[in-house]
């Protein structure tokens, strides 16, 4: 089965690393040589550390199996095509345009995307019935959901194709029936960790001492604010205004201080700063 992963960052080079462990072919599509070179050294350092910890033992057969490129040749070939550009209606739109010019007829046409309308992006194809939600979590070699998102044309047969392709790839799956804005899980998370930013920006408490909390009361993992620093700070905020325009809902406005990091530039762990400072 060929894959062909549109954008390579955090997302891409995450869903393309676990392709190619489950031993599929996968090109990595980015319009950054940075980005590509990034997310070449990002998976070759993820595929080591799983082969130091013997959790691999065809390392070299995983890293054959990818290519990097800046060019759209792969896509024509695709079984497969899984889009993780920036959380942009109208980039997504745009690479969706593209996609179906040069998309097999069979092709699965898949965003990653976190909060915005399938049945939006799909309406710019003609085939809106062969487009799905799959929305992975990060790090996406670590995290083992899946969420398939149906878009309002999605078809029987695309979501069935979805699953087989979940399943190839070892992801446990829920499925959003219905595309309302943030699906399931971001839209009963994202308003949680907007409201720890406004507690931050009220000077309620400390970045430190709301993940504590919720590490030691709740006993998740990691705590909100250092999960978006994670995820980025722009992604949050964009995912967060989709909600709040997609539901035309006051309870999810954007805090200000998301905003605010946004416009300097404190996108989290990508920049070295976001709730914390990274080296
Ligand atoms: P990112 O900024 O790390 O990566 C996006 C990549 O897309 C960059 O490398 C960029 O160069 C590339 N790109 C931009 N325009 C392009 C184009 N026209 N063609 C090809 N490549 C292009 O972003 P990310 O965090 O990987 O997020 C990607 C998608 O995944 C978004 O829709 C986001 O909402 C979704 N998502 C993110 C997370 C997360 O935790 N960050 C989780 C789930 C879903």
């Amino acid at each position: 089965m060929n894959v062909t992963v549109i954008g390579g960052g955090l997302m891409g080079s995450g869903i393309g690393q676990v392709a190619a462990q489950a031993g599929l072919n996968v090109t990595i599509i980015d319009v950054s040589e940075a980005s590509l070179e990034k997310a070449q050294n990002r998976i070759t350092d993820s595929v080591d550390r799983l082969a130091q910890k013997n959790k691999i033992t065809n390392r070299e057969d995983v890293l054959s199996k990818l290519t990097f490129s800046s060019q759209w040749d792969s896509v024509s070939q695709a079984d497969v095509i899984i889009e993780a550009v920036p959380e942009r209606l109208e980039l997504k739109k745009d690479t969706f345009k593209k996609l179906d010019q040069l998309a097999k007829d069979d092709c699965l046409l898949a965003t990653n995307t976190s909060s915005l309308s399938i049945t939006k992006i799909a309406s710019v194809t003609t085939r809106p019935e062969k487009v799905i939600g799959m929305h992975f979590f990060s790090p996406v070699p670590m995290m083992p959901l899946l969420e398939l998102v149906k878009g309002y044309k999605t078809s029987v047969e695309t979501y069935e194709f979805a699953r087989e392709v979940g399943e190839k790839l070892g992801k446990r799956m829920i499925t959003a029936e219905k595309d309302y804005p943030g699906f399931l899980m971001n839209r009963i998370w994202l308003p949680m960790v907007n409201e720890a930013c406004f507690a931050v920006m009220e000077g309620v408490g400390t970045p430190e001492e709301i993940d504590q909390g919720f590490i030691d009361g709740y006993g998740h993992t990691m705590g909100p604010l250092k999960t978006i620093d994670m995820a980025g700070i722009d992604t949050a905020l964009w995912a967060m205004e989709a909600l709040y325009e997609g539901f035309n809902d006051p309870k999810y406005r954007p805090c200000p201080l998301l905003k605010k990091m946004v416009e300097a530039g404190d996108l989290g762990r990508k920049t070295g700063r976001g709730f914390y400072t990274y080296r």
